[in-house]
Formats: structure tokens, sequence, C-alpha cells
């Protein structure tokens, strides 16, 4: 996945091209940027990539997500639907808002289960934030018909999945606002960077004041700016803009390494009849970041864990006991260990939260493995490693 594994002269030279000018700021000394607007070309990539009317670069993943929540007008007494498996900024950014996050299952997809989605729904539920994680889709008709029911709007996490497909449309694109990240391990980099994206002029429009204090960006006099709402500073730099401005042009290149590498390795464990893969709503779309499978029974899996280990297989993981992805390990999201007061709704949630248990999302996370996908492995490499998984794994099922 990581795009820091290819960074090269084209990244260089975007960064030199701020670095002389000395304007490290998105806006505007148009006299003294000599013509360059990473951030604004970025965005123009991500539009014409995308083909989305508008995007809007912040400081990293997690800030966009305050933003698009914050456009979308969530905020106290509210509650937004999000996945047990995901990555701690999806409750993080919601408890920003003010709002309530509402922790629902996962199926073989990795992802919501829609079941699961319309059984949480309640007269105060706003947003269904579906995350499409290890760099493949939620079963998004789905939960495009939940929300068109019951009116909700629909928030895409993108932040694993840039450049996945749903049944043709680009991942981000499809709901009414989608968020990508450009951190440094995500598949393209801007060192810390994110993206708003939305085919909505107004949403756009606030997408754009409100990363800014409020500004609204006409005329070319900052200070005489006015401030329709009420904003906050979740601004890219112009030097991160640079990275992920040569980085997006390198899109395509990325994702036929990774689709490459990931067959290889797919058509190996195929082999294996006890071995099954992750869903995918749609096969093609795949960003083939990783390749997530299932073994047999959550032991067999912790077995492969460590027979993986032996046999020299890196950079895998089964997400049961991890701290940051699935909710297991998330004492401090139940126990409300916040640093300032939360309103009463969040505190009630999150005590509904710490007697729930989510047995279908438990029975999933726990038998699966999912390897990350690197850009750097040589086809020798790739084979040696799709032999030793194969080895390891059947190493582990001689002994059943
Ligand atoms: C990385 C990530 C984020 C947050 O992105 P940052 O840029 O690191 O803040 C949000 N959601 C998911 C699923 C992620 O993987």
């Amino acid at each position: 996945m990581p795009g820091f594994e290819l960074f090269g002269d084209a990244e260089r030279k975007e960064v030199n091209d701020v670095l002389e000018s000395g304007v490290l700021m998105r806006y505007g000394f148009d006299g003294m940027r000599n013509g360059h607007w990473k951030a604004k070309e970025l965005e123009k990539e991500l539009e014409t990539r995308f083909k989305v009317n508008h995007a809007q670069l912040t400081t990293s993943g997690t800030s966009a997500i305050s933003v698009a929540l914050a456009i979308l007008g969530v905020g106290a007494g509210d509650e937004v639907i999000m996945p047990t498996f995901t990555f701690v900024a999806s409750f993080e950014s919601i408890l920003t808002a003010g709002a309530t996050p509402i922790l629902v299952e996962v199926d073989d997809t990795l992802t919501l289960s829609p079941e699961a989605v319309e059984a949480a729904i309640t007269p105060r539920t706003k947003v269904i934030m579906p995350v499409h994680m290890c760099g493949a889709m939620a079963d998004l008709d789905a939960l495009k018909a939940i929300c068109k029911k019951h009116n909700l709007f629909l928030l895409e996490d993108a932040c694993q999945a840039f450049a996945g497909t749903y049944k043709g449309e680009y991942l981000g694109t499809i709901g009414d606002v989608g968020c990508f990240s450009f951190d440094f391990v995500k598949t393209i980099t801007c060192g810390e960077g994110g993206a708003v994206v939305t085919n909505d002029n107004t949403l756009a429009k606030f997408a754009d004041h409100f990363s800014d204090h409020g500004h609204t960006h006409e005329g070319n006099d900052r200070g005489a700016e006015l401030h329709p709402f009420i904003g906050y500073n979740y601004r890219i730099s112009e030097l991160n803009a640079a990275v992920g401005l040569a980085q997006i042009r390198r899109t395509d290149e990325f994702l036929d390494i990774q689709k490459r590498n990931k067959k290889i390795l797919k058509d190996a464990l195929s082999t294996i009849p006890e071995v099954s893969f992750r869903r995918l709503p749609d096969e093609e779309g795949d960003s083939a970041t990783f390749l997530s499978f299932f073994m047999p029974t959550a032991e067999l899996s912790k077995e492969v864990v460590v027979a993986f280990k032996e046999h020299g297989v890196d950079a895998y993981w089964n997400y049961f006991d991890n701290n940051w992805h699935y909710v297991r390990r998330w004492e401090h999201l139940k126990e409300v260990k916040s640093l300032f007061p939360l309103s009463k709704e969040i505190k009630e949630g999150l005590q509904n939260l710490s007697e729930v248990s989510f047995p279908q999302s438990d029975h999933w996370i726990a038998r699966n493995i999912s390897c990350l996908i690197k850009l750097s492995w040589t086809e020798e490499e790739v084979q040696a490693r799709a032999a030793n998984m194969v080895k390891a794994i059947q190493s582990v099922l001689a002994k059943v």
C-alpha cells in the first residue's frame, strides 16, 4: 500500500518548487509564488481522476472526517453509525463534532453489515459512515438504499481505499461526502494530509470555508474576507500538498503493482481449501492494498499468525487484539477517558457501548488475517512470499 515506498525525484521536484518561492501557504501571496498552487492543483487532480465536482484538502484524514461531519450539520444530540472495525479516527471525529458514535457489527466484507445498520437506526441517527477497510468497499447499494429509506446522509471513509471503485464509480464519490487520508502509510502520501470530496455545491462551499476559519476566499484581501459561519483551521500546507501532487500522478502505477502482487498471493492461497477470502461486493473495484482471508476457526488463525512469523512472512495482522482498529481494545472510549467533559447524550451512548457485545464482528475479525501488499517487492520476492505463506498455513493445518 504505502506510497512512501516509492518516494523519489518527482516528489522532490514538486517540494522544491515550493521551497524556491518560500510560499508555504495554500492561499494568497499570488505575486510571490511563481505560479505554484500545489494544493489547488492536487484538488483538481482529485476532481478529474475521481470524476467528482469538488475536492477540499485538509491536514489529515481525521480532520477530513471532522469537516465532512460539520458540513453535513452533524452535532449535539445526533448519532452517527460507524463500524466496530475501523481506525480510532472514526469515533474521534464524531466526538469532536459533539455527536454520539453508534458502533455497529461488520460482516464477511469486513465493513458495515447493512442488516445491523438498519437495526441501529433511531430518530437521532443522521449519518451512516461506512469505512472501506483494507483497500475494499462496503456494500454501498444496500447502505444507499437504507439512507434513502430513512433520509440519512452517507459519509464514506475511503481513507484506506484510495482509487478503489464500486460498480465503476470511485469510492468516496458515491455517498453525499467522502474522505481520504494521505498520511505516511496510505496508498498515496502527503506526509500528512486528507481530502473531502462531494458533488454537492453547497457542501463544497461549506468545506472550503469551514476548513479555513470560515474564510470565503473571495477577492484578494484575506483580512477583508467575511466569515459567514464559525470555522476551524484544517488547512493543508503547500509542502504537504506538493508531495501528494507528485504521488497522485503515480496512482495507476501503484494500483497496477498492488493488483499484480495481490493476485500472485491470492492464487497461491486459493489452493488451500480451508482458506476463504473476504467477500468483496465488487471484486473489480478492489484497490488491492491488502489480501484479507479467513481461517475456519479463531484458534487456527492465531496459529497461522505464529507460523507466518516462523516462515519469515511479515506485514500481516489479525485485528482481534489490535489496540487501534477493533472495538475490543477501545477501553478509553468505553470508559469515556476524555480530557474534557462530554455531553449527557454521548456519555449515555458510550455507557451502552461498554455493555454490548459484537458476536458477528468477533466471529469475522478473530478468523481474519490481513496481509499488506507492498509496492517495493520484486516478482521473485512475491513468489517466495506466496510459497512461504502456503507452507506456513499447511504446517498449521497438518497438526489438526
Ligand atoms: C488513516 C485512517 C484515517 C485517518 O487518517 P489520518 O490522515 O491518519 O488522520 C481514518 N480512517 C481510516 C479508516 C484510516 O485508515
